[in-house]
């Protein structure tokens, strides 16, 4: 996958794409980050890519003339590269519609992102008619853009088919299927009075796969009910879920 960013600092991803799955992921040629300047996009001879808005107020706008051209030169030079389908343009806001583990996997499939980080007040509306989509990482206000690109970019990363060693586990990840993620445990099998449960000293697979189900259950019971309306859910999962609101109300498990 490519993914190209749109930033006014793009120094700031130095570090947090350079490690651990994503920096593997790119030195493996799974995922290639390209980070573009808008400032060398802008024509006029201060390079001024902010602007007072209209109508008067605290703050500047981004002005969209060196978005519109950074954009429009990125997809150039994809297609100069051979590539057959124009990007997915994804402008970050917090207007937009909120990230998640669905829309990471969606995300996933496509061949191409170019990711706009918007700054100081934001972007000059206009810019809105470059994105496909704009998201949003969550409700609250950043500075910039960066950050949720680089949320994005990491999400979508590790979901990429070879970017993670064992193919399964990025399945088994809390909000996979609408439940969190079972508790894990490691050695020792007792630390500061705390047991790991028995059930997984035991080695039967059958039982700790039971095991981590339920407790993946009663972990989204408690902490995200409103998950579980989405979930899909086996007869299984509905035996277990009857047992842990017995439990609840302190019955019989
Ligand atoms: N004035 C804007 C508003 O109230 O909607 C906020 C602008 S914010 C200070 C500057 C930039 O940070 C935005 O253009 C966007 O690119 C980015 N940003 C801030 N919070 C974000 C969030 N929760 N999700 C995605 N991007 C965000």
């Amino acid at each position: 996958m490519r993914i190209d960013v749109l930033t006014l600092f793009p120094e700031m991803f130095t570090g947090p794409l350079d490690h651990s799955i994503v920096g593997r992921a790119r030195e493996r040629g799974i995922l290639d980050v390209r980070l573009t300047n808008i400032r060398d996009f802008a024509t006029d001879k201060h390079r001024q890519v902010d602007d007072a808005p209209y109508g008067g107020g605290p703050g500047m706008v981004m002005k969209p003339e060196p978005v519109f051209a950074a954009v429009e030169a990125v997809i150039a030079r994809a297609r100069q590269e051979g590539a057959a389908e124009p990007p997915h343009v994804i402008l970050l806001d917090p207007q937009g519609s909120v990230f998640s583990q669905a829309r990471a996997w969606e995300l996933a499939e496509k061949e191409h992102l170019v990711l706009i980080c918007g700054h100081y007040e934001g972007v000059d509306e206009r810019v809105r008619t470059l994105a496909d989509e704009e998201l949003s990482i969550g409700d609250f206000v950043l500075t910039g853009g960066e950050l949720p690109a680089m949320v994005v970019i990491d999400a979508v990363c590790r979901l990429l088919p070879g970017a993670i060693g064992e193919a399964e586990s990025a399945r088994q990840e809390s909000f996979e299927g609408f439940v969190l993620d079972h508790p894990h445990y490691t050695r020792p099998a007792e630390f500061r009075g705390m047991a790991v449960p028995e059930v997984l000293l035991g080695g039967h697979h059958e039982e700790i796969r039971r095991w981590r189900r339920k407790e993946a259950l009663r972990r989204t019971m408690q902490r995200r009910p409103d998950l579980l309306a989405k979930a899909p859910l086996s007869e299984e999962d509905l035996r277990f879920l009857e047992e842990l609101r017995a439990e609840a109300e302190g019955g019989e498990p």
